[in-house]
């Protein structure tokens, strides 16, 4: 069995074992298709990638061969790639600024899908990170809400290299108080945590497919 396919029943045995009902988001940017496949042949639909460009070349295809194929784009999205985004993708994680969400808004108009969408929030409030700040949360929402963009959750990436738990705990209660049904918390080193804490999609790569080269 490939080392991959072993990989993902390890973490998704973890889950079960501690009754968490987690979705495993299979991360698999900057790795080709052939390194991926495994994992669709053994029947897991739900990946994520966090570049566009690279996504439509490596999943469009796929997307209207395969059933139940569930792609969910991670990475920052500029808004001028608004529309191919939502052309893809089922969950778009990085719903951070009223401009992007404007171009979110028309792009489903014009195309005639709707998406579903996470807020991505700055919960280390660090400077250089995306993420709407928590201060301009609820004017995003409530802007979402009035749009009819379909938001099902708050997502972070909490500072790199300390205690994520402060973060996910307080994502989690931002997350309550905006009455938000999904969260999308937890990458390779801390998807037990953040699955304990309440989140419902965690966001595995390396885990799963081995390190990355770039990035
Ligand atoms: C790359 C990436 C992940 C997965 O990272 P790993 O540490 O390899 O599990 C999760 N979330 C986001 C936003 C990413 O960019």
């Amino acid at each position: 069995m490939s080392n991959i396919i072993q990989n993902f029943i390890k973490i998704r045995d973890e889950l079960n074992q501690a009754r968490l009902k987690s979705t495993i988001i299979a991360v698999s940017k900057t790795f080709s298709l052939d390194h991926i496949r495994p994992l669709i042949e053994f029947g897991h639909r739900v990946f994520g990638e966090n570049k566009v460009q690279e996504a439509k070349l490596k999943w469009s295809d796929l997307k209207n061969k395969i059933n139940n194929l569930e792609l969910h784009l991670i990475g920052s999205l500029q808004s001028n790639k608004a529309k191919d985004a939502v052309l893809l993708f089922d969950y778009i994680h990085s719903v951070d600024s009223l401009k992007l969400a404007s171009e979110l808004v028309k792009a489903e108009k014009k195309i005639g899908i709707k998406r579903k969408y996470f807020i991505q929030v700055n919960v280390g409030k660090e400077k250089q990170k995306s993420g709407i700040e928590i201060e301009e949360l609820k004017t995003l929402l409530d802007y979402c809400i009035l749009n009819k963009l379909e938001i099902v959750g708050l997502m972070c990436i909490p500072p790199f290299d300390v205690d994520p738990v402060p973060f996910f705990t307080l994502l989690k209660k931002l997350n309550d108080k905006s009455n938000l049904s999904m969260i999308s918390m937890g990458m390779s080193s801390d998807y037990m945590q953040a699955a304990q804490l309440g989140s419902t999609h965690i966001r595995v790569g390396s885990k799963i497919f081995g390190l990355r080269i770039n990035q």
